[in-house]
């Protein structure tokens, strides 16, 4: 019974979810204390940001930073994009793995961008992975390139850092994991407006924008959306309650099962989003990553939750309060993390898994225009009048084009088929 209550508790108060919970307060009428963010653990994003700066800084060989900038309705919004590979000369080599990692997508999930810090310290090689062969490491480490995006919505993460703790949305109000364009905007019974407001429109957030131009360049096998709230090992689907079908979805699967059993025993709800969680999410970021950029591995973690904790104390409930708790949950995510770099790098790089891996990665040619415009939109700016066609009609003319071609092929195939027809000797067994 004591289990099944907890169970309860934990899926009403995951992050991923919207339903606010008001039984605790119901049973005592006293009131909730609240913790406190703990300022031993965890850092300001100011201070967070100028430390992994100053990490880049110090490791110029495989580290860089970039910031990117969006403004809509005045709103504006800022992305920072470290990127590591081990010999940056190869930064721009296609034939490596590719691996984009966002953290902090939802404001009140600070240990997420923690987690981000650690990551980045151990690719620089200022901190080590225990139980793990470095030689082994390195191998792994020359055949990726990895994006990291330490504080995905920065200006939520300021008003949670302001007093506002139970904030998971953006500067402006809106969930930015139900911005993005899959299913988005459907509403299930138990929609919570405040807590899931999916924006004006797909895409309507500058954050949703740049981490989709992201996406789009950058063109990674791997993604995860890293969250807290529960342990959890999501892949698509979040918007139904189903996993994809196919050998790519079953490879996903072992890959989050294999995780598990070695990194956490067992311990981790493994599924689709929407099948594991017990209600639906429509416009995430990780069903767009799969369905649409066709991210082969498209994955959402939930690194930490407390299901005791009260739905009101929202840092208590959503990150580690206790410097114990915080190491373990460091320790065992990141070595979890780099676990997975090395079964992804090394399928990648298997022959026999290469084929159906490529199979999947193929790619419908209004997305291959989609993703190419946006990247040449980046490159160029939004000066260049070719951009100001639109979509569609580009789309038409590369129909047209492809079919006038393959008539043209047609009809020259066929005159010299008849031309040498007339000259061969006619077959008659
Ligand atoms: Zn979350």
């Amino acid at each position: 019974m004591a289990f099944h209550l907890q169970f309860l508790v934990l899926l009403l108060f995951s992050c991923f979810s919207s339903i606010r919970c008001t039984s605790d307060h119901n049973l005592s009428q006293q009131p909730t204390p609240i913790t406190p963010i703990n300022r031993d653990l965890y850092r300001t994003s100011v201070a967070l940001m100028e430390e992994i700066g100053a990490l880049v800084n110090r490791h110029q060989d495989k580290l860089h930073m970039e910031t990117f900038q969006s403004t809509n309705k005045g709103y504006k919004a800022e992305l920072n994009v470290v990127t590591y590979c081990r010999n940056r000369t190869a930064i721009e080599d296609k034939s490596k793995f590719r691996i984009l990692l966002s953290f902090g997508q939802h404001a009140r999930e600070l240990i997420t961008s923690e987690l981000a810090l650690r990551i980045l310290s151990i690719l620089s090689e200022e901190q080590f992975l225990p139980k793990v062969d470095p030689l082994l490491l390195k191998k792994t480490l020359e055949k990726i390139v990895i994006k990291v995006v330490p504080v995905e919505n920065l200006n939520g993460r300021k008003k949670v850092e302001e007093g506002d703790l139970c904030e998971r949305r953006n500067g402006r109000g809106v969930d930015l994991n139900r911005n993005w364009s899959v299913d988005w905007g459907k509403k299930e019974k138990d929609f919570d407006p405040y807590e899931e407001n999916p924006g004006a429109a797909p895409f309507s957030e500058p954050e949703a924008q740049l981490m989709r131009k992201l996406s789009m360049s950058f063109d990674p096998h791997i993604w995860v959306n890293v969250h807290s709230g529960m342990e959890a090992l999501f892949m698509p689907y979040d918007h139904k309650n189903t996993t994809p079908s196919g050998l790519q979805s079953q490879k996903m699967k072992l890959m989050l099962e294999t995780l598990n059993h070695n990194h956490f025993g067992d311990r981790c709800v493994v599924g689709s989003g929407g099948g594991s969680v017990g209600y639906l999410a429509h416009g995430t970021t990780t069903d767009y990553m799969y369905d649409v950029a066709r991210v082969p591995m498209s994955y959402t973690f939930e690194i930490y939750g407390d299901e005791k904790a009260s739905s009101k104390d929202c840092f208590k409930m959503f990150n580690p309060v206790d410097h114990l708790t915080f190491n373990r949950v460091l320790n065992e995510w990141s070595a979890m993390f780099f676990a997975m770099f090395n079964m992804g790098a090394h399928q990648m790089m298997d022959p026999q898994e290469s084929t159906p891996f490529n199979m999947d990665h193929l790619i419908s040619i209004d997305d291959y225009l989609n993703g190419y415009l946006i990247e040449r939109k980046n490159r160029y700016g939004e000066k260049k009048e070719f951009l100001d066609l639109g979509l569609q009609e580009i789309r038409t003319y590369f129909r047209l084009f492809l079919l006038s071609s393959v008539m043209l092929m047609f009809m020259f195939c066929s005159r010299i088929a008849k031309s040498n027809r007339s000259h061969l000797p006619s077959i008659s067994l």
